[in-house]
């Protein structure tokens, strides 16, 4: 499968120790470490290559313009899309969701028009269509959950009417690490005539993605959960509805010509990428894009799957231990509470032993709220990460605990 100790050599970061401690890092759903490969590449186009892109006549320019495309190409093929046309560089998964929310209600939404979305949202899954809401009109219905964290699949057939134009699911929650039965959501979707957005911020990272298949209508994810950079990320569109979508901003770039009177817009997927874009982390991204197919995404999906499980069994033996979030089908999230021990006081404790979790509500309150709780401690898995780390966390929750 994955030669995991070869590949934590590509990560330098990994060997650090924070407080005389070997850190192990367990905050990949939150943003995930980078391969020497895509650092290296970030300052070498900036020594050697850095122009601005599409518009220059000179050799610099016209290389910076050829990563850029490229990347737009290994992007395509990464999710499988038909089209290059169909992959907008956004800055991230929230920002590709906020253009979706803004351009189709703009476009598509009027009063008493309804959005589906899921009570395990993140809130850049819940605040763009609000925000869609409150200047258009518009109803946002909540797919509800079970005790484990999964989605109530006849709950959501009962909530489509005739005003529904729009669904909106995340593929994997970040607090609950359910996998969504997207596919099946998508089906009973468009059996309406109904159009899905998929937030894939935590499952690009982790499993391989063919939208074509999906047949979803829009997808977004992340550069920084992709072992990337920070500050890009991809919406993919279907042609069909990117094209009958207005602007999301104006500016250079998404013009073809433009007067005073008039501006016609370029075609896709410029239109929808207005100003100089982040040419160098696209390339950045592409190169760990490559560098995660050279892994396999199938082989880092079942590696990360068995660890899930090894982590799931050391966690669940440890007294007061509870888990949010036992669907059938989880990914490598593992959100939990132990004892009356407040989820910070024991993040907080886990970072003095160089243990990193995230804790709070994970930007989903409206999911805390139907749990009950305030927030939980977080630990999300790469395929970087080892049984070794899964026992040192495990350790160190039952030392706490004790000395609670
Ligand atoms: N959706 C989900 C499910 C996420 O986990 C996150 C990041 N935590 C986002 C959206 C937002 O991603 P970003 O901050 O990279 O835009």
């Amino acid at each position: 499968m994955l030669n995991v100790e070869d590949i934590r050599k590509d990560f330098p970061i990994l060997g650090l120790s924070v407080y005389g401690k070997p850190l192990v890092y367990l905050d990949n759903g939150a943003t995930t470490q980078k391969p020497r490969v895509v650092v290296d590449a970030i300052s070498n186009e900036y020594y050697n290559v850095n122009a601005n892109v599409h518009r220059g006549v000179h050799f610099l320019s016209q290389k910076a313009t050829e990563l850029h495309e490229q990347a737009r190409e290994t992007i395509r093929a990464f999710i499988h899309a038909k089209s290059t046309s169909e992959i907008v560089f956004t800055r991230g998964t929230t920002e590709s969701v906020n253009l979706v929310a803004s351009c189709f209600s703009e476009e598509f939404m009027n009063e008493g028009d309804e959005v589906i979305i899921s009570a395990m949202e993140h809130h850049s899954n819940i605040v763009p269509w609000q925000m869609a809401a409150n200047r258009r009109g518009i109803r946002i219905k909540v797919i509800p959950i079970n005790d484990k964290g999964e989605l109530l699949i006849d709950e959501y057939k009962a909530l489509f009417t005739d005003r529904t134009r729009l669904v909106s699911v995340t593929h994997v929650s970040n607090v609950l690490g359910t996998i969504n039965p997207v596919k099946e959501i998508i089906g009973i979707a468009h059996e309406h005539g109904v159009p899905v957005l998929i937030d894939g911020a935590q499952s690009a990272p982790h499993m391989p993605i063919d939208v074509e298949e999906l047949d979803c209508d829009f997808f977004a994810f992340s550069g920084h959960k992709t072992y990337g950079p920070t500050g890009i990320g991809v919406l993919y569109g279907k042609e069909v509805w990117l094209d009958r979508l207005p602007p999301y901003q104006g500016g250079g770039e998404m013009i073809q010509h433009v007067s005073f009177e008039k501006t016609t817009y370029n075609e896709l997927p410029y239109k929808f990428e207005a100003g100089t874009p982040d040419y160098v982390g696209s390339h950045a991204l592409a190169v760990a894009i490559d560098y995660l197919s050279a892994l396999g995404m199938d082989n880092i999906q079942e590696y990360e799957r068995s660890l899930t499980d090894y982590a799931m069994q050391q966690l669940q033996e440890i007294e007061g231990m509870r888990i949010y979030g036992t669907a059938d089908n989880k990914d490598a999230v593992i959100s939990f509470l132990v004892g009356d021990i407040h989820h910070l006081d024991l993040g907080t404790l886990l970072d003095r032993l160089g243990i990193a979790v995230r804790t709070g509500h994970h930007c989903a309150e409206p999911l805390m709220h139907r749990l009950g709780i305030e927030g939980t401690v977080r630990a999300s898995l790469s395929f970087y990460n080892t049984r070794e780390e899964i026992d040192a966390l495990a350790a160190a929750i039952n030392r706490l605990r004790q000395m609670f």
